[in-house]
């Protein structure tokens, strides 16, 4: 049995900041919290001076897999986007090699953003398995499906979840996967009592296809497949209208709202704060590189704040405690998981060290107002998964940063020659 105590300044525990305290941890469970370190002999102490202990940011949608990808097709609308750059470069690309270390890219920026728990949407989910593996962070490694649903079930069929990583089936959505194979990855989930993953509602094209097609909504539609009826997430919901939300709130829809994605694919507005005021479950997404273009939760926590305030013309709207919680309690619930997500007794120890020394963040009247609005990634320090350490003083513990940037790197040329 191992016992480690780790001391801030402050600690997000049980909902609320405790001052001056510890953060007690037996092996890879949260045991409770101390400010009395009499009690604490037979711990093995961790001080961090001038920082903050927060439950480790879950981000509930994102394709770690395009990491390689960023940068090289922007300012495209979606459709553009899709059928012209990603998908051709994606057919003529991807390998077992690339994924793997796309994947590694991606959770190292991801890790260094305080980040230790991702659900991921990507094709070659064998090899994102092992990145996320060697990386040590917990993971929903996605089987991607568009027209591919036999080969990417037997794919599927033989994953075996481990502590760390699990198996959620992902169809890609409504407008590109037909009817009765979305019905049939639902049933999948269902069967195994896995995770469904998928895009929905995300921009007015979508809409208008589902009409054309089915004459329905798309959230009407995705009632239909059954997909409200098992663990799932839902990715984007921007185009929601009341009808929608009476029928997301009656079947506790999970959404995984992406707001840097859609402003830079100008996909519209999610009506977030109408949703959260519904009841509705809202967790947060960075989406993946190609839209956003990075994988920081601290930025993308500070603009779903910011943003939803403008917005709904309401500067007391998303306050900076409800946005971490759509990160870290909210993502949990819409990963149906009850064992992270917040640092209480009996939780999974996932969690981040955020230092208070850097000039933005001097002095301290609000830890919890620092991280949402001030906070860059580079004042993340450490970052625990399962009661271990992945990022200790800034340095990753297990990904070789030097290695996956050369191989970026070297891939990259392929793609600029074309
Ligand atoms: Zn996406």
């Amino acid at each position: 049995m191992t016992k480690n105590a780790y001391y801030a300044d402050y600690i997000y525990y049980d909902n609320m900041i405790h001052k001056n305290s510890y953060l007690l941890v037996i092996d890879n469970i949260i045991k409770g919290i101390s400010s009395n370190i009499e009690e604490l002999s037979d711990y093995s102490i961790h001080q961090f001076s001038n920082s903050a202990i927060f439950p480790g940011l879950i981000n509930t949608h994102n394709h770690l897999g395009m990491g390689i990808m960023r940068g090289f097709a922007d300012d495209l609308p979606l459709m553009t986007w899709l059928n012209d750059y990603i998908w051709p470069t994606e057919r003529k690309l991807l390998s077992p090699e690339f994924v793997y270390y796309s994947t590694l890219l991606s959770l190292a920026e991801s890790i260094m953003s305080g980040v230790t728990c991702v659900n991921d949407m990507y094709f070659f989910a064998h090899n994102a398995k092992d990145a996320i593996e060697k990386a040590g962070i917990r993971g929903y490694v996605g089987f991607g499906v568009l027209d591919n649903f036999d080969k990417a079930l037997k794919s599927a069929d033989k994953f075996e979840e481990s502590d760390l990583v699990s198996l959620s089936i992902c169809p890609h959505a409504l407008y590109t996967v037909p009817f009765d194979i979305m019905k049939k990855c639902v049933n999948y989930a269902s069967k195994r009592n896995i995770l469904l993953h998928t895009h929905l509602a995300e921009t007015k094209d979508e809409e208008n296809i589902i009409k054309s097609k089915y004459n329905k909504r798309p959230v009407e539609l995705m009632n239909e497949t059954g997909a409200f009826d098992c663990p799932s997430v839902f990715a984007h919901c921007v185009h929601i209208n009341n009808t929608d939300m009476k029928i997301m709130k009656k079947k506790n829809v999970n959404v995984s709202h992406c707001i840097e994605s859609n402003l830079k694919l100008a996909s519209g507005f999610s009506p977030v704060k109408k949703m959260l005021d519904a009841n509705i479950n809202i967790s947060i997404g960075t989406d993946g590189v190609c839209s956003n273009n990075d994988l920081s939760m601290i930025g993308e926590m500070r603009t779903v704040s910011l943003f939803h305030k403008a917005f709904n013309n309401d500067a007391t709207a998303l306050n900076a405690e409800t946005v971490l919680k759509m990160a870290t309690k909210n993502a949990a619930k819409a990963l149906n998981r009850n064992d992270i997500g917040e640092l209480s007794e009996g939780k999974k120890a996932d969690f981040f060290v955020i230092s208070f020394n850097s000039i933005h963040l001097t002095p301290v009247y609000n830890p919890i107002s620092h991280l949402i609005y001030t906070a860059k990634d580079s004042d993340i320090t450490d970052v625990y998964v399962n009661g271990s350490p992945i990022m200790q003083n800034k340095k990753l513990v297990h990904i070789d940063v030097e290695e996956i940037k050369y191989y970026a790197r070297e891939k990259a040329k392929f793609l600029i020659q074309g």
